[in-house]
């Protein structure tokens, strides 16, 4: 595996490669890796022959008093992880390689990003989108693998790569799980003792909200059902549980293909999210619909 910094020699080598004919897949991250970064390596593995995977913790998409600071970080062992995965290229830049100048260009999403994560975390997905826009004009990868436990960035990231012609395929994994269906999350490290023991509710209820949703159990009573399980049994407080068709992420009506429960919840160091993603036929959302 070879580890790059600057943005001149990975294109060079990617460039290298290209004249080879050699595919190009790619997985962004902010590092702290775990099974759930690595499920998108192996995936991305399979089909391309190389895979780029950036470490990268974006500061433009943190807001004030948000975990910035915080987030956890661990260059030597995530460059173990991502070596013995089969990364090929480990693009891991610092601040001022990738935002040198800041010329106030902004890129806006759209409707989507009005709800969940984007209602709660102004400017977010404004700064999700400027580094992913960066880091695919960098790469230029045939294929890009984000993880559905993100199931609003995906979505956003896939109507901007419709919307303006982006040259690479969008790749949706699905959410890796610890054995007690706690989703893999860099930011799990920061749960204390207790809240690591309760956390798994946050899973176990959006699954028994997804029960009463194939029941035909109302929206509403969907998501106040999801939140009270989370708060009678664990100190998180919520910050929102929402029922939405998916991929729009408007209100959900019959007429939905698919819906999500998504749901934050805070404990006191850190905030979780995870979803689950259901076809009006009830059955759970797997793979790739492309495919
Ligand atoms: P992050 O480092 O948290 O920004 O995540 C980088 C990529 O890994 C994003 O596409 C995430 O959706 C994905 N990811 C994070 N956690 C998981 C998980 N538990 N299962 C699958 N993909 C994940």
């Amino acid at each position: 595996m070879k580890t790059i910094r600057l943005i001149s020699e990975l294109q060079e080598l990617i460039d290298r490669n290209k004249r080879n004919h050699q595919t190009v897949g790619f997985v962004p991250t902010m590092g702290f890796l775990h099974a759930g970064h690595l499920s998108l390596v192996e995936q991305a593995r399979k089909e391309n022959d190389i895979v780029v995977m950036s470490i990268f913790v974006n500061p433009a998409q943190f807001g004030p008093g948000e975990d910035f600071e915080a987030y956890p970080r661990d260059e030597a062992y995530d460059s173990k992880l991502a070596s013995e995965a089969g990364v090929d290229i480990l693009f891991m830049p610092n601040r001022d390689e990738m935002y040198p100048h800041d010329g106030g260009i902004q890129i806006l999403p759209g409707s989507q990003a009005t709800s969940l994560c984007g209602a709660k975390r102004p400017g977010h997905f404004d700064g999700v989108l400027k580094v992913v826009l960066k880091l695919f004009n960098i790469v230029d990868p045939d294929s890009s693998y984000f993880g559905m436990k993100d199931a609003q960035q995906l979505a956003i990231i896939e109507t901007f790569v419709r919307d303006f012609n982006l040259r690479t395929k969008i790749k949706r994994v699905p959410t890796v799980r610890e054995k007690d269906g706690l989703a893999k999350s860099s930011r799990n490290v920061n749960l204390s003792g207790e809240e690591r023991l309760v956390a798994p509710v946050i899973h176990q209820a959006l699954e028994n909200g997804k029960v009463l949703f194939d029941q035909g159990v109302s929206v509403r009573k969907v998501e106040k059902e999801v939140a009270e399980q989370i708060t009678n049994n664990s100190s998180a407080q919520i910050d929102y549980v929402s029922l939405l068709a998916y991929p729009s992420l408007l209100p959900y009506t019959p007429e939905a293909e698919e819906a999500i429960i998504a749901c934050a919840v805070k404990f006191e160091k850190t905030r979780l999210i995870d979803n689950i993603i259901m076809s009006t036929k009830g059955e759970e959302y797997v793979s790739n619909d492309d495919e």
